[in-house]
């Protein structure tokens, strides 16, 4: 009595929003499972295959499609990347919490998709900055891209941000300890939702 089952956490937010440090922190305390995509982008030099993403062949990624192995795939610059059900299914019926970094396009689809299981599992959180003015600080503050680089994020950025309202959660980031906070505040609370309760 009173098991339940696990949820999915969505987490989007613009690049500089600190919604990747936000995840890798849940998942460090063992609170949640960080799920990871696959895709069938080259790893980038510091990547590890199976730890940062599942990195796949083409024809491996298509037969994969074919199989019905993902719950959402999209095509982002030239590149596939997926949501394994292998990575989430499992672990929500154990009664295990996910968290995913996924961008708006991807959230869409998980939103999309028809199984009972992930419709129910699902909470969605869009992190964004407190104004443009300290989004622009941030990318700046990254001392790492150029200008224009940083002109094509700002912009991807606040085409991001008019998505917002698709999400249930919107956090303001503050500080890094108050959005935390905040974040696992989020994550106790739909534990007690009764919805996943059993
Ligand atoms: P990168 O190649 O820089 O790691 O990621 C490129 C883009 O792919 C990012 O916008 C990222 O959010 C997106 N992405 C990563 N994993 C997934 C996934 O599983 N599904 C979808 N739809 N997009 C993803």
């Amino acid at each position: 009595m009173h098991e339940r089952s696990g949820i999915l956490l969505l987490v989007s937010g613009p690049s500089g929003s600190g919604k990747t440090t936000l995840c890798e922190r849940l998942a460090t305390t063992g609170e949640a499972y960080y799920a990871i995509s696959a895709t069938t982008r080259r790893p980038r030099p510091s990547e590890v295959d199976g730890e940062d993403y599942f990195f796949l062949g083409m024809d491996e990624f298509k037969s994969k499609i074919t199989d019905g192995d993902f719950i959402e795939y999209a095509e982002v610059h030239e590149n596939f990347y997926g949501t394994l059900k292998s990575e989430v299914v499992d672990k929500i019926n154990k009664g295990l919490d996910v968290v995913m970094d996924i961008d708006v396009q991807g959230a869409d689809l998980v939103r999309a998709c028809n199984d009972p299981l992930i419709q129910n599992a699902l909470v969605d959180l869009f992190v964004t900055p407190s104004s443009e003015e300290e989004l622009r600080n941030r990318l700046v503050g990254r001392q790492t891209d150029s200008e224009d680089v940083i002109a094509t994020r700002m912009q991807n950025s606040l085409d991001e941000m008019q998505q917002s309202s698709k999400y249930s959660y919107l956090l303001v980031s503050a500080d890094k300890e108050t959005d935390f906070a905040k974040f696992n505040a989020l994550l106790i609370a739909e534990r007690l939702n009764q919805s996943r309760i059993k």
